[in-house]
């Protein structure tokens, strides 16, 4: 927390008190006890107004940021100087996808702990990547949208992230993922109330970006890239009340009523790639959906020798890519190892408690980045 912002909350306390409560402190300040009571008591305020603040914060930001009756419009986040994560790129690493840099993103992300859409967790994720994505050169943007709370029933509000590379390349791709986790780990058999810290689910997908992005500038060729990062994929506590993909749906609608004006000649999305024991056969909606783009990546992970991306059809899987298809019609194949950990034991880790950093690789982050920007890269080199 920066001073700065301690300092507004202790402000904000003290415009509070009346003048006879400030004298009265005086007095209990002045004596030995009373002074240790004061600084314990000070301390104690600071802490809780700081914690408090990520919410007074954000509420603030989203309202300066996007103005009443223009929420489906994308709005420039101002920038704020935050620190951003240190992984500096050496001339070596500039060609290939680092998957344990992009591992180490994946650690940074599970040390916040849970993220969830409208929570703590999330708001400090999303300013790391907008710190993280503002330092490489990327544009950063965000999508509010009103969504009803699992919890309380209330409106709260969401966010996707956009991040523009080369945003005056008019041919654009879009690459996705979620960046919201699922509120508990209710798949999990002894404590369905868990916390659930999602970092195959929800976190690999981040964390891939997160290094693809260092290969982004030097993307040489007709199309632009753009990464975004859907809220609310599962802001679910009980289905089938709940409804998933809330930001992609969003995103969806708003693109096809023209916003943003860009537009996109396909779409990629990452989701639970960071499994140990990767094996992503072909996903049935994306081959029902873009078979042409689909075939493309998986005829390129072969070229490039990642045989974990098996070509054989696999189930159907619901996921952020059907409003893309459906409502957007954006071509979009997924990417997602739906066996966690693996084909033998099944998808058991799935929304469990065995979601965890433990349970991903480097190697498999590798693996998949390796392919998402090859392939990136040879769409580049056809057009040319
Ligand atoms: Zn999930």
């Amino acid at each position: 927390m920066r001073s700065s912002q301690i300092s507004f909350a202790s402000n904000y306390k003290v415009t509070r008190m009346r003048v006879g409560e400030a004298i009265d402190l005086i007095k209990v300040v002045s004596s030995p006890i009373g002074f240790l009571v004061f600084i314990l008591a000070t301390v104690i305020a600071i802490a809780d107004n700081a914690s408090a603040l990520v919410t007074q914060e954000q509420g603030s930001n989203v309202l300066q940021q996007t103005p009443a009756g223009n929420l489906s419009r994308f709005a420039q986040q101002e920038s704020k100087p935050l620190k951003p994560p240190l992984r500096l790129i050496s001339q070596d690493q500039k060609s290939a996808f680092d998957g344990n840099r992009s591992f180490d993103y994946l650690r940074d992300i599970c040390k916040i702990g849970p993220r969830p859409s409208a929570s703590k967790g999330m708001v400090k994720q999303m300013k790391y990547i907008q710190a993280h994505f503002e330092s490489i050169g990327g544009q950063f943007l965000r999508q509010e949208f009103i969504a009803k709370s699992p919890y309380t029933g209330k409106n709260v509000k969401l966010h996707n992230l956009l991040i523009r590379w080369h945003p005056e390349r008019t041919r654009r791709i879009l690459i996705c993922c979620h960046h919201d986790t699922r509120p508990f780990a209710d798949a999990d058999k002894r404590n369905p109330r868990a916390k659930f810290i999602g970092a195959n689910d929800g976190g690999s997908g981040v964390a891939l970006l997160c290094e693809l992005g260092h290969h982004m500038e030097s993307l040489d060729g007709v199309f632009g890239v753009d990464f975004i990062f859907f809220d609310g994929e599962e802001f679910v506590i009980q289905r089938p009340r709940d409804q998933m993909f809330l930001g992609s749906i969003f995103f969806a609608e708003q693109y096809s009523k023209g916003i943003p004006e860009w537009r996109y000649e396909c779409a990629v999305l990452v989701d639970m790639v960071a499994d140990k024991d990767l094996q992503i056969p072909l996903e049935g909606n994306s081959l029902h959906f873009a078979r042409g783009l689909t075939e493309e990546i998986w005829d390129v992970a072969r070229e490039i020798g990642v045989k974990e991306f098996v070509p054989e059809e696999f189930k159907f899987i619901r996921d952020d890519h059907l409003p893309l298809n459906e409502i957007a019609k954006i071509p979009t194949c997924d990417i997602i190892d739906f066996n966690f950990p693996n084909p033998t034991a099944g998808n058991i880790y799935w929304h469990t408690r065995e979601d965890k950093l433990e349970n991903c690789s480097a190697e498999s982050l590798g693996k998949v980045g390796a392919v998402v920007l090859a392939w990136l890269q040879k769409k580049q080199e056809a057009e040319k």
